[in-house]
């Protein structure tokens, strides 16, 4: 059991006045909140100053960890120059010219122009409103529908939380909406029947995927959008082959597939983009998070040459292309976001990352012995344990015990913070972690972990 000491003074007013995002509102007495005052390096500090292990770069987005001093540079110097401007009715900033061409040096596809968001959920949002205004541009205005898969992870607008696929995101909030379906989670573990090989599970998939498609009909389908690696839906690692195998499909029917990097991107995954750890070849792109390594917020929807092309026939047929955000490409995020690329190539964050993944791999592999660990999964550094009840049977625990929050709770008083998605303990460490650091974050998870028996 928990002790949880009176409340302070600061997380008081914290509850009484902020409505916190993802978080169980009913139970904030008693759990209280960490108010954060400052950050360095991998760790941040409470107001008691406290210092914490910040083992999930927050929100998997402060890649470069807290108080770097060229990123705190390159804001102010912005700032100061030029604080705001936007990019409508053909206006344009330096910063958002020399980010958009960064981004299509590194892209994975070729790309051809890059549209800015403040956030993922826009940059996805954005996603399907281009496929839709890209299909009515060619014609093809009953060719709509988006395909996800359960337990995706695509952010929180009426469309980007119907993309998503999981029940909380769902229930209460009269979500999806129309248009929107739901394949399978290519997650082998939970989802693979007893006796089914890895391949079988993904000729299954392929399978249900085909039938879904051919039900619903080829011709009403625009796009299908997948994280490489599934993050807050309990990082999910697909198996090697599944990517190659459902293109195949989407390809046969001239369904685009959108990726969704936000998590996976800039270094994540061991490579610059999860899309190459995984063996997928994505139409469009959508970033975000580690863009600017959190420094400030901005999103991104890349799309290629010939997807350009139809918004321009579109534009010269129908007017004005009539979408944009008021601070989409805000100049102090693309500023950011060019100090950041430039970091991660001068640094070599993607060698970093790569030298340090077998570390990673083995204090995960290690926990497998442990009785309340199902399973542990990873690429690059990214990761997460799975809690059951039964490691046999591989039976989840009831949602209502909080098994996983519980541990993440337990785990601050160690001086570490990790995000329970579900009963999966999510870790996601800033990429300039030292393999010290990495270390002593496993050590300290372990030991919350032996609290929670
Ligand atoms: N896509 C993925 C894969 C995400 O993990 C997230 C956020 O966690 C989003 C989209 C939404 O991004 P944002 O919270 O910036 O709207």
């Amino acid at each position: 059991m928990l002790n949880t000491p009176p409340l302070s003074n600061l997380q008081t007013r914290d509850i009484e006045s902020v409505l916190h995002p993802y978080t169980a509102l009913h139970k904030l007495k008693s759990t209280g909140t960490l108010v954060i005052e400052s950050g360095k390096g991998v760790y941040v500090y409470d107001t008691q100053g406290r210092g914490y292990i910040e083992g999930m770069s927050g929100l998997w987005c402060a890649g470069l960890g807290f108080g770097d001093e060229e990123l705190i540079d390159a804001a102010t110097e912005q700032l100061r120059s030029l604080p705001y401007y936007h990019l409508f009715g053909a206006k344009g900033t330096e910063s958002a010219i020399e980010l958009a061409e960064k981004l299509k040096e590194i892209a994975p596809v070729p790309i051809s122009k890059v549209f800015f968001t403040s956030s993922g959920s826009e940059a996805n949002d954005t996603q399907v409103k281009l496929a839709w205004y890209m299909n009515n541009a060619m014609g093809r205005p009953n060719k709509k529908k988006i395909i996800s898969r359960i337990k995706a992870y695509h952010g929180v607008t009426i469309m980007a939380a119907s993309l998503t696929g999981l029940p909380y995101n769902h229930i209460g909030w009269d979500l999806p909406v129309d248009r929107v379906l739901h394949t399978d989670c290519p997650h082998y573990y939970r989802f693979g029947k007893d006796g089914e090989s890895e391949a079988e599970f993904v000729q299954r998939l392929v399978k249900s995927l085909r039938d879904l498609i051919e039900r619903e009909g080829p011709n009403t389908i625009a796009a299908m959008i997948a994280e490489p690696v599934m993050g807050a839906g309990g990082v999910i690692v697909p198996p090697m082959t599944y990517y190659a195998a459902i293109q195949e499909v989407l390809d046969e029917h001239n369904i685009i597939l959108i990726d969704d990097e936000v998590i996976n991107g800039f270094g994540r995954t061991g490579n610059w983009w999860g899309c190459q750890s995984l063996g997928m070849t994505p139409k469009t792109i959508s970033a975000a998070k580690q863009l600017t390594a959190a420094y400030s917020p901005l999103g991104a929807v890349m799309v290629p040459e010939d997807i350009y092309q139809a918004y321009v026939d579109h534009s010269a047929a129908i007017g004005t292309f009539g979408h944009g955000f008021t601070y989409g490409g805000h100049p102090l995020g693309c500023a950011l976001g060019v100090k950041a690329i430039e970091i991660y190539q001068r640094r070599d964050i993607v060698g970093h990352v790569r030298m340090l993944s077998p570390v990673f791999e083995a204090r995960m592999k290690a926990l497998n012995d442990h009785p309340l660990v199902g399973e542990t999964r990873y690429c690059g550094l990214v990761g997460g344990v799975e809690l059951v009840a039964d490691k046999k049977t591989r039976r989840s625990f009831d949602p209502k015990q909080a098994v996983g929050p519980q541990l993440a709770k337990i785990l601050e008083g160690h001086g570490a913070i990790l995000r329970a998605v579900g009963d999966t303990i999510a870790f996601c460490p800033p990429m300039v972690i030292t393999e010290a650091e990495l270390n002593e974050l496993f050590d300290r998870f372990e030991k919350a972990l032996a609290d929670t028996e």
